[in-house]
Protein backbone atom coordinates (compact mmCIF):
# COMPACT_ATOMS: atom_id res chain seq x y z
CA UNK A 1 0.00 0.00 0.00
CA UNK A 2 1.20 3.34 -0.99
CA UNK A 3 1.01 6.55 1.28
CA UNK A 4 2.10 10.19 1.83
CA UNK A 5 4.67 11.04 3.83
CA UNK A 6 6.89 14.12 4.67
CA UNK A 7 10.88 12.71 5.54
CA UNK A 8 11.58 13.75 9.30
CA UNK A 9 15.22 14.22 7.67
CA UNK A 10 14.95 15.95 4.98
CA UNK A 11 11.65 17.52 4.95
CA UNK A 12 10.81 16.38 1.27
CA UNK A 13 6.95 14.90 0.63
CA UNK A 14 6.69 11.66 -1.03
CA UNK A 15 4.55 8.96 -1.72
CA UNK A 16 6.09 5.80 -0.22
CA UNK A 17 5.82 2.47 -1.99
CA UNK A 18 6.00 -0.68 -0.50
CA UNK A 19 9.59 -1.18 -1.01
CA UNK A 20 10.70 1.51 1.47
CA UNK A 21 8.32 0.66 4.31
CA UNK A 22 8.04 -2.09 6.36
CA UNK A 23 5.74 -3.03 9.67
CA UNK A 24 7.34 -5.50 12.51
CA UNK A 25 3.90 -5.88 14.44
CA UNK A 26 4.49 -8.31 17.88
CA UNK A 27 1.68 -9.37 19.07
CA UNK A 28 0.34 -9.48 22.84
CA UNK A 29 -1.73 -11.92 24.87
CA UNK A 30 -1.04 -12.64 28.67
CA UNK A 31 -3.41 -14.87 30.53
CA UNK A 32 -6.32 -12.36 32.51
CA UNK A 33 -4.70 -9.31 31.04
CA UNK A 34 -6.51 -6.57 31.65
CA UNK A 35 -6.15 -4.64 28.15
CA UNK A 36 -6.87 -7.84 26.16
CA UNK A 37 -5.32 -7.94 23.16
CA UNK A 38 -2.54 -5.83 22.64
CA UNK A 39 0.10 -5.49 19.82
CA UNK A 40 2.97 -3.21 19.20
CA UNK A 41 4.21 -2.11 15.80
CA UNK A 42 7.39 -0.96 14.67
CA UNK A 43 7.55 0.71 11.14
CA UNK A 44 10.57 1.82 8.94
CA UNK A 45 10.62 4.03 5.78
CA UNK A 46 12.96 5.03 3.63
CA UNK A 47 13.32 7.85 2.68
CA UNK A 48 13.37 7.89 -1.44
CA UNK A 49 14.95 11.63 -1.77
CA UNK A 50 18.73 10.72 -3.48
CA UNK A 51 20.24 13.08 -1.44
CA UNK A 52 18.67 11.87 1.87
CA UNK A 53 17.58 8.49 1.19
CA UNK A 54 17.62 7.47 5.79
CA UNK A 55 15.37 5.85 7.12
CA UNK A 56 13.41 6.67 10.11
CA UNK A 57 11.42 4.55 12.67
CA UNK A 58 7.93 4.93 14.54
CA UNK A 59 7.10 2.63 17.38
CA UNK A 60 3.43 2.48 18.33
CA UNK A 61 1.59 -0.14 21.44
CA UNK A 62 -2.09 -0.20 21.62
CA UNK A 63 -5.12 -2.19 21.77
CA UNK A 64 -5.55 -5.27 19.15
CA UNK A 65 -8.00 -6.92 17.07
CA UNK A 66 -7.81 -9.90 14.75
CA UNK A 67 -10.03 -9.28 11.71
CA UNK A 68 -9.70 -13.01 10.69
CA UNK A 69 -7.09 -12.34 8.14
CA UNK A 70 -5.26 -9.16 10.18
CA UNK A 71 -4.04 -7.34 13.07
CA UNK A 72 -4.80 -3.99 13.64
CA UNK A 73 -4.96 -1.10 16.40
CA UNK A 74 -8.36 -1.20 18.00
CA UNK A 75 -9.61 2.53 17.53
CA UNK A 76 -8.83 4.98 20.15
CA UNK A 77 -6.57 2.70 22.16
CA UNK A 78 -3.44 3.53 20.74
CA UNK A 79 -1.53 3.69 23.94
CA UNK A 80 1.94 5.08 22.94
CA UNK A 81 3.38 6.15 19.09
CA UNK A 82 5.99 7.96 18.56
CA UNK A 83 8.68 8.83 15.83
CA UNK A 84 12.09 7.39 17.12
CA UNK A 85 14.59 7.73 14.69
CA UNK A 86 15.07 10.42 14.61
CA UNK A 87 14.30 11.71 17.53
CA UNK A 88 12.06 14.73 17.36
CA UNK A 89 11.63 16.75 14.25
CA UNK A 90 14.17 19.69 14.45
CA UNK A 91 15.93 21.17 11.51
CA UNK A 92 19.58 22.26 12.10
CA UNK A 93 19.51 25.98 11.97
CA UNK A 94 22.41 28.15 11.33
CA UNK A 95 24.10 29.61 13.16
CA UNK A 96 23.06 33.41 12.62
CA UNK A 97 19.90 32.77 14.47
CA UNK A 98 19.99 33.15 18.01
CA UNK A 99 21.14 30.22 20.41
CA UNK A 100 18.36 30.80 22.90
CA UNK A 101 15.39 30.92 20.16
CA UNK A 102 17.10 27.50 18.03
CA UNK A 103 17.01 25.51 21.60
CA UNK A 104 13.86 26.82 22.41
CA UNK A 105 12.89 25.15 19.10
CA UNK A 106 14.68 22.26 19.02
CA UNK A 107 13.14 21.04 22.08
CA UNK A 108 9.79 21.91 20.81
CA UNK A 109 10.11 19.86 18.11
CA UNK A 110 10.93 16.67 20.77
CA UNK A 111 8.24 16.99 23.30
CA UNK A 112 5.37 18.11 20.21
CA UNK A 113 3.84 14.16 20.62
CA UNK A 114 4.61 14.06 24.28
CA UNK A 115 3.42 17.20 25.40
CA UNK A 116 1.84 19.64 22.42
CA UNK A 117 1.21 22.22 25.17
CA UNK A 118 4.28 22.15 25.98
CA UNK A 119 5.74 22.23 23.07
CA UNK A 120 3.45 25.23 22.32
CA UNK A 121 4.79 27.52 25.18
CA UNK A 122 8.16 27.26 24.27
CA UNK A 123 7.15 28.32 20.73
CA UNK A 124 5.62 31.04 22.06
CA UNK A 125 8.37 31.62 23.84
CA UNK A 126 10.78 31.72 20.57
CA UNK A 127 8.09 33.51 18.36
CA UNK A 128 7.99 36.08 21.31
CA UNK A 129 11.90 36.06 21.43
CA UNK A 130 12.14 36.67 17.17
CA UNK A 131 9.86 39.81 17.43
CA UNK A 132 12.02 41.40 20.12
CA UNK A 133 15.06 40.23 18.15
CA UNK A 134 14.50 41.04 15.07
CA UNK A 135 11.89 43.55 15.09
CA UNK A 136 13.01 45.11 17.92
CA UNK A 137 9.32 44.95 19.48
CA UNK A 138 8.94 44.34 23.18
CA UNK A 139 5.53 43.89 25.03
CA UNK A 140 4.48 41.92 28.31
CA UNK A 141 2.59 39.58 25.70
CA UNK A 142 3.32 37.90 22.88
CA UNK A 143 -0.14 39.22 20.97
CA UNK A 144 0.33 42.72 22.04
CA UNK A 145 3.80 42.11 20.24
CA UNK A 146 2.35 40.80 17.18
CA UNK A 147 -0.20 43.88 16.88
CA UNK A 148 2.88 46.23 17.39
CA UNK A 149 4.50 44.27 14.37
CA UNK A 150 1.23 44.58 12.49
CA UNK A 151 1.44 48.19 13.12
CA UNK A 152 4.56 48.40 12.10
CA UNK A 153 4.29 46.98 8.56
CA UNK A 154 1.40 48.73 8.04
CA UNK A 155 2.95 52.76 8.44
CA UNK A 156 6.32 51.46 6.84
CA UNK A 157 8.71 51.45 9.86
CA UNK A 158 9.18 47.65 10.61
CA UNK A 159 12.43 46.25 9.27
CA UNK A 160 12.23 46.07 5.38
CA UNK A 161 13.21 42.34 6.45
CA UNK A 162 9.68 41.55 7.50
CA UNK A 163 7.65 41.11 4.87
CA UNK A 164 3.63 41.31 5.09
CA UNK A 165 3.04 37.65 4.24
CA UNK A 166 5.10 36.62 7.36
CA UNK A 167 2.89 38.46 9.65
CA UNK A 168 0.28 37.46 7.74
CA UNK A 169 0.97 33.85 8.74
CA UNK A 170 1.66 34.62 11.75
CA UNK A 171 -2.32 35.96 11.37
CA UNK A 172 -3.32 32.64 10.16
CA UNK A 173 -1.56 30.17 12.55
CA UNK A 174 -3.39 32.51 15.41
CA UNK A 175 -6.87 31.43 13.98
CA UNK A 176 -5.97 27.65 14.43
CA UNK A 177 -7.66 26.11 17.19
CA UNK A 178 -6.49 27.56 20.63
CA UNK A 179 -3.34 29.34 19.03
CA UNK A 180 -5.10 32.53 19.76
CA UNK A 181 -6.28 31.95 23.20
CA UNK A 182 -2.47 30.51 23.87
CA UNK A 183 -1.24 33.71 22.37
CA UNK A 184 -2.97 36.28 24.60
CA UNK A 185 -2.03 34.20 27.65
CA UNK A 186 0.66 35.20 30.15
CA UNK A 187 3.28 32.93 29.40
CA UNK A 188 3.13 30.68 32.50
CA UNK A 189 -0.21 30.02 31.87
CA UNK A 190 -0.66 26.79 30.38
CA UNK A 191 -3.29 26.07 27.00
CA UNK A 192 -4.20 22.80 26.22
CA UNK A 193 -3.56 22.45 22.18
CA UNK A 194 -3.17 18.93 20.24
CA UNK A 195 -0.18 18.28 18.40
CA UNK A 196 -1.48 19.06 15.33
CA UNK A 197 -1.96 22.60 16.46
CA UNK A 198 1.83 22.47 18.14
CA UNK A 199 2.67 21.09 14.78
CA UNK A 200 1.78 24.36 12.95
CA UNK A 201 3.38 26.64 15.20
CA UNK A 202 6.89 25.03 15.11
CA UNK A 203 6.68 24.99 11.38
CA UNK A 204 5.44 28.76 11.93
CA UNK A 205 8.69 29.30 13.72
CA UNK A 206 10.36 27.75 10.73
CA UNK A 207 9.20 29.71 7.92
CA UNK A 208 10.08 33.02 10.04
CA UNK A 209 13.60 31.20 10.64
CA UNK A 210 13.61 31.42 6.98
CA UNK A 211 11.85 34.69 5.73
CA UNK A 212 13.36 36.85 8.68
CA UNK A 213 17.17 35.65 9.04
CA UNK A 214 17.80 33.32 6.43
CA UNK A 215 16.44 36.14 4.23
CA UNK A 216 18.45 38.95 5.59
CA UNK A 217 21.36 36.97 5.54
CA UNK A 218 21.50 36.01 2.14
CA UNK A 219 20.81 39.69 1.73
CA UNK A 220 24.27 40.30 3.46
CA UNK A 221 25.86 37.77 1.70
CA UNK A 222 24.46 39.27 -1.45
CA UNK A 223 25.65 43.14 -0.41
CA UNK A 224 29.03 41.58 0.38
CA UNK A 225 29.73 39.56 -2.94
CA UNK A 226 28.69 43.17 -4.38
CA UNK A 227 31.07 45.06 -2.36
CA UNK A 228 33.93 42.60 -2.57
CA UNK A 229 33.39 42.38 -6.32
CA UNK A 230 33.59 46.63 -6.40
CA UNK A 231 36.64 46.67 -4.20
CA UNK A 232 38.68 43.95 -6.72
CA UNK A 233 37.46 46.54 -9.73
CA UNK A 234 38.70 49.24 -8.10
CA UNK A 235 42.23 47.08 -6.99
CA UNK A 236 42.24 46.18 -10.60
CA UNK A 237 41.82 49.36 -11.96
CA UNK A 238 44.45 51.17 -9.35
CA UNK A 239 46.40 48.29 -10.23
CA UNK A 240 46.36 49.18 -13.90
CA UNK A 241 46.97 52.49 -12.80
CA UNK A 242 50.20 51.37 -11.19
CA UNK A 243 50.93 48.91 -14.31
CA UNK A 244 50.32 52.16 -16.60
CA UNK A 245 52.29 54.28 -14.64
CA UNK A 246 55.37 51.65 -13.99
CA UNK A 247 55.24 50.93 -17.73
CA UNK A 248 55.39 54.40 -18.15
CA UNK A 249 58.13 54.95 -15.80
CA UNK A 250 59.93 52.68 -16.88
CA UNK A 251 59.72 53.85 -20.28
CA UNK A 252 60.54 57.50 -19.08
CA UNK A 253 63.67 55.72 -17.29
CA UNK A 254 64.96 53.59 -20.49
CA UNK A 255 67.49 55.38 -21.91
CA UNK A 256 66.24 53.99 -25.13
CA UNK A 257 63.04 55.29 -24.88
CA UNK A 258 64.17 56.79 -28.01
CA UNK A 259 64.74 53.32 -30.07
CA UNK A 260 60.98 52.66 -29.49
CA UNK A 261 60.36 56.24 -31.24
CA UNK A 262 62.66 55.72 -34.05
CA UNK A 263 61.01 52.29 -33.72
CA UNK A 264 57.65 53.92 -34.29
CA UNK A 265 59.89 56.42 -37.07
CA UNK A 266 61.20 53.10 -38.36
CA UNK A 267 57.60 51.73 -38.96
CA UNK A 268 56.23 54.88 -40.23
ZN1 LIG B 1 14.72 12.36 3.48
Amino acid sequence: MSFSWNCPFCSSTQTVVPDKHTVYDHHIKFEHQAEGLMMSRMSATSCANRSCQRTSFRIQIGGATYTGSSWTFKSGSILFSQQIVPQGTAKPQPSYIPSAIVEDYTEACLIRELSPKAAATLIRRCIQGMIRDFAGISKPRLIDEIKALRKAIDDGSADRSISIESVDAIDAVRSIGNIGAHMERDINEIVEVDPGEAQALIELVEMLFDEWYSAREKRRKRLSSVLNIADDKKATKSGVVVANASVVNAMLGMPQASDSDNDVAGAD
